[in-house]
């Protein structure tokens, strides 16, 4: 293996493959309940966040399985699309990359290596560390392989979750100094509250990392880049440190109201399996939550809680018929829905269902964002997408 150092132009063109994104088989996909990934869009979101980020260097976020969307499918597109590199939070998801093909420096962001500190540096991994029982392991291990690991330094500057303590870093620093096996690439923070209403926390945390930047350089630690913005802080325009890590933002959405417009990627769609009528005073569903009343048709959709719909959304949401919305009726169950499509002229069995994203039908044009199921579910768009299970088969679109 040989280490390569982290690009600082633009990494070279990967070679020609026929690479197209595995689509989900026919035989994987019965049931008319699927997820649609827009390529197109990524790279769209990808060109929107290059812009952002100046001549930063963009690391794209693709841990659990790239926000749900698929992640060897999403990074070959932003490899060939030009990004400088990505980052995971699990060894398992860099691994998983790398087995697809892919070339780009990959950081793995969440520190447990356990005893794989070989796998890390045969997959040719930047991983991150923080202790000196982790620096000294991934050491050894570069000893015994006779390369030089490239790794990046995390500080904690007020998450408290991971990184290197103020007070513990004159120890980490030494440790690093006397190691010359580990090249530290990068330093790098993550910020607790880039989207919140102010900039105050975002500007605090910042400023503790310039602080901790100063100890480094004092200790005679050579580093070649800083990062720390994700999303929010990239489009609140957090002042530039040479790489950004934006991950929500790729997939087209934004964790700040406004910002600049980007492209929502996934769509997810079914179809209504059969329909009833009911009168009114009838119940339906577990626990008979939703009672009819009026005459009322309500169509079933084979979508539940166990593909990521949220249970919270019972009585609550809604989905897209012909370009209509119809309220999601009853509590939703493990492997299906209701919806009240009364108001749904000529709703019929498999008419096109949309949970997610937007429809055109006779009916009108509408669309269901993932910030808007996150705020009925009472969650974050984060949790909307990698909630979508794996028995929802991918679907890449390059329209
Ligand atoms: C998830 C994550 C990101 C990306 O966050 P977004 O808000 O999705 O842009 C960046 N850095 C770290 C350390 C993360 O865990």
């Amino acid at each position: 293996m040989v280490a390569v150092a982290w690009p600082m132009e633009a990494p070279p063109m990967p070679p020609v493959r026929v690479n197209r994104p595995r689509r989900a088989a026919p035989a994987d996909a019965v049931r008319p309940t699927r997820a649609e990934v827009n390529l197109a869009a990524i790279r769209k979101n990808l060109h929107a966040v290059r812009k952002l980020a100046g001549n930063q260097r963009v690391l794209g976020v693709l841990k659990a399985d790239g926000y749900g969307h698929g992640a060897p499918a999403v990074a070959r597109t932003l490899e060939r699309a030009g990004i400088d590199g990505f980052a995971v939070a699990l060894l398992e998801e860099a691994i998983e990359l790398r087995d697809a093909g892919i070339k780009a420096p990959i950081l793995v962001m969440g520190g447990l290596y356990g005893n794989a500190c070989d796998e890390v540096l045969s997959h040719d991994l930047t991983p991150v560390v923080y202790d000196r029982g982790q620096i000294e392991a991934l050491a050894r291990a570069a000893r015994a392989a006779g390369v030089r690991a490239r790794v990046h330094l995390k500080i904690d500057t007020g998450m408290a979750r991971l990184g290197v303590r103020e007070e513990e870093l004159p120890g980490v620093l030494s440790t690093l100094h006397d190691l010359p096996e580990l090249e530290v690439e990068g330093l790098m923070t993550h910020l607790a509250c880039a989207d919140a209403p102010t900039r105050e926390s975002m500007d605090e945390q910042l400023a503790r990392f310039d602080v901790a930047t100063a100890r480094v350089r004092e200790a005679g630690v050579a580093f070649t880049t800083r990062h720390a913005a994700n999303s929010a802080a990239l489009l609140r325009g957090a002042p530039a440190l040479g790489a950004v890590r934006p991950g929500l933002a790729l997939f087209g959405l934004s964790p700040l109201d406004g910002g600049p417009s980007l492209a929502p990627v996934m769509r997810v769609r079914s179809e209504i399996a059969c329909l009833r009528r009911l009168a009114a005073g009838e119940s339906a569903g577990y626990g008979w939550t939703f009672t009819a009343r009026r005459p009322t048709v309500l169509a079933t959709v084979p979508v539940g809680y166990a593909d990521g719909l949220s249970r919270s959304l019972s009585n609550r949401g809604s989905m897209l018929v012909r370009g209509k919305r119809a309220p999601i009726a009853g509590t939703v169950s493990m492997d299906m829905v209701m919806l009240d499509v009364t108001d749904v002229e000529g709703a019929t069995v498999r008419d096109e269902v949309v949970v997610l994203g937007a429809q055109q039908g006779p009916l009108g044009r509408d669309e269901i964002r993932a910030t808007e199921l996150a705020e009925l579910a009472g969650t974050i768009p984060w949790e909307i997408l990698t909630s979508i299970s794996r028995r929802v088969p991918r679907f890449y679109r390059e329209p």
